[in-house]
């Protein structure tokens, strides 16, 4: 502690440059504080440094992490009070650029797997950002002396002494819950549940909090679809199970379809408690499939949806610079199938229409040997029965897809109803004249192998591989564009897929391993070794990083415009 007062002491009023000196680890009370990187200036990202706090203070107990998801719940809860914390204390920002502000990675309403807290049995690491005080380009030392011996004591004794353990405990015991329902999708061949009383519909088109509990229809099973799982804790939980194999969501515009399917979308991750779809959780292989024009595709066997493209092009190894709508809905199903999705989420709102559907005038007027495009309704039953492969459809337009549908949820005033008889006995009574066009069989999956000159990550003299926002990744010269895979859902999804993508080129560079099975082993060591193994400081302050899927990380890679197959 001395120490570090004693340099901010000898910088004050010094060039910002002076702060480099501070660099190196210090004892406090409580803690150990480690500042891993000074940035070069008041404007430039904040410094980074991590808050290790004492076994001898504060201790973790073993049942916190005797299980994976737990140690996340855990990491996640601790996150979530630093970052109440810093809240709290409000830190006094004097001076230019970042000067004095104080921040954590927070997590939004998912649960994910992150770095901004580490918990190990004999070890809890609290990774904050911190910019230091200036002046201009002159060090406010007094400033900086404030944060290191005010400010960050304050956070960490309002976060962490005492822990508000009751509160962690309900977060284990929800984390503990989420996946006794995962594993009991599992066991019973179902792909989804939600959970009577859960709020579905978020308070705007661009929050991902729920809408306010009296303008919010809570959920409520039919009951032919209802189940009852006794979960751990004393809790048991009533609500409805989508079984495998195809489902449509119908009903009319405006009544909830879409809404449900979003949160099928994001039930592949923990929601916190209070976010309303706690207790709706789906199959974690579940991929959101949908239109996407104009992007790249780089050798995709499309064969199964598409072929006699005109002039004769090849569909088994199908590339463009701008795909079309069906070409990409094609595209982007066949590249999560390569990667074991075992349920497709598909919305009409945002599919191709000639994708989806032909209609029997359509085949009598276009005949099959002048349309490419095989519609999915030809394709959804062959994919479940030949690949197992589940699909939950959002229809409002087409009835044709009831003579391939196992179960028909319609949503009538956001409330869920069992219309699969009345769905069958439509289609058997009013016939859709359509000719089966789907072939003998579904096709072929392939994985694919990509080639190291796809991964180019010079920018002019250095390196750069460097997350934008959600939705956007700096490759070298390439920028990829992420707007349209909805499962990702954090900022620091996007930044961890950043630097996979770069662990991977180099992977890449000194061998053949197919898409699939490099993205596994990669997962694989990070299970192991935990997140921070991805970043390019390891040992140090890792960045704001949290785990994506593996679907949401190969999404990335065949959206590099550079990308080349083998
Ligand atoms: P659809 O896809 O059937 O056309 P949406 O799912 O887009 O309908 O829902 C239409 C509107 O209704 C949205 O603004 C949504 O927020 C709202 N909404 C959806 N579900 C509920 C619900 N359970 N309670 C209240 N409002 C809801
Ligand atoms: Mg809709």
């Amino acid at each position: 502690m001395q120490r570090l007062a004693n340099k901010l002491k000898r910088i004050n009023g010094k060039g910002y440059k002076a702060y480099k000196d501070i660099q190196g680890s210090y004892c406090f009370d409580r803690y150990r504080l480690h500042i891993d990187y000074v940035q070069g200036d008041p404007f430039a990202s904040p410094s980074r440094i991590r808050i290790e706090l004492l076994p001898s203070d504060f201790s973790v107990k073993p049942d916190w992490i005797n299980t994976s998801f737990r140690q996340t719940a855990v990491e996640d809860f601790l996150a979530r009070e630093t970052a109440q914390a810093i809240r709290q204390v409000n830190p006094p920002r004097r001076g230019t650029g970042t000067s004095g502000m104080v921040a954590i990675d927070e997590p939004g309403q998912e649960i994910l797997k992150r770095t901004a807290v580490r918990v190990l049995k004999d070890k809890v690491e609290v990774r904050l950002s911190v910019g230091l005080p200036a002046q201009g380009r002159r060090i406010l030392g007094q400033e900086a002396e404030r944060i290191f011996f005010q400010v960050l004591p304050a956070i960490v004794n309002r976060a962490f002494f005492p822990l508000d353990e009751a509160r962690l405990v309900k977060q284990i015991q929800l984390s503990d819950q989420q996946e006794a329902i995962r594993a009991y999708l599992k066991e019973h061949d179902l792909v989804a549940f939600v959970a009577n009383g859960a709020i579905l519909p978020r308070q705007s088109g661009i929050s991902n909090r729920p809408m306010p509990k009296h303008q919010a229809v809570p959920f409520k099973s039919p009951q032919s679809m209802e189940v009852e799982i006794a979960l751990p804790h004393g809790k048991t939980i009533r609500g409805m199970g989508i079984p495998r194999g195809v489902t449509l969501i119908v009903g009319g515009g405006y009544h909830g379809k879409s809404t449900l399917l979003k949160a099928l979308e994001r039930g592949v991750y923990n929601h916190i408690e209070g976010d309303g779809r706690e207790f709706v959780i789906t199959d974690d292989t579940a991929c959101k499939v949908r239109a996407e024009d104009g992007r790249r595709v780089e050798k995709v066997n499309i064969s199964p949806f598409i072929s006699n493209l005109p002039f004769g092009k090849d569909t088994t190894r199908f590339s463009t610079e701008d795909a079309s709508g069906s070409t990409s809905q094609a595209a982007n199903i066949m590249e999560v199938l390569e990667m074991g999705a075992k349920v497709l989420l598909i919305d009409e709102d945002t599919s191709a229409t000639n994708f989806m559907i032909r209609d029997a005038r359509m085949q009598r007027l276009v005949h099959k040997g002048k349309e490419p495009i095989t519609p999915f309704v030809d394709k959804v039953r062959q994919l479940y029965r030949e690949l197992g492969i589940s699909t939950i459809l959002v229809v409002g337009g087409s009835g044709d897809y009831f003579d391939q549908a196992d179960h028909v949820i319609m949503m009538d005033e956001y409330r869920p109803h069992d219309a699969t008889d009345q769905a069958r006995s439509i289609a058997e009574t009013l016939h859709n004249n359509r000719q089966q066009e789907g072939g003998a069989s579904f096709g072929q999956v392939i994985s694919r192998t990509p080639h190291p000159r796809s991964f180019n990550a010079r920018k002019g003299k250095k390196e750069k591989v460097d997350a934008k926002g959600l939705h956007h990744i700096q490759y070298g010269t390439s920028t990829i564009d992420l707007a349209f895979v909805e499962q990702l859902v954090d900022p620091s999804q996007t930044r961890a897929i950043a630097n996979m993508i770069h662990m991977l080129a180099k992977q890449w560079a000194e061998g053949k391993t197919s898409l699939p099975d490099a993205i596994d082993q990669l997962y694989r060591q990070v299970e192991k070794k935990g997140l921070d193994f991805i970043s390019p400081f390891y040992g140090q302050h890792p960045g704001d990083l949290a785990l994506p899927r593996k679907f949401e990380l190969a999404a990335a890679i065949n959206r590099l415009r550079t990308l080349q197959i083998d």
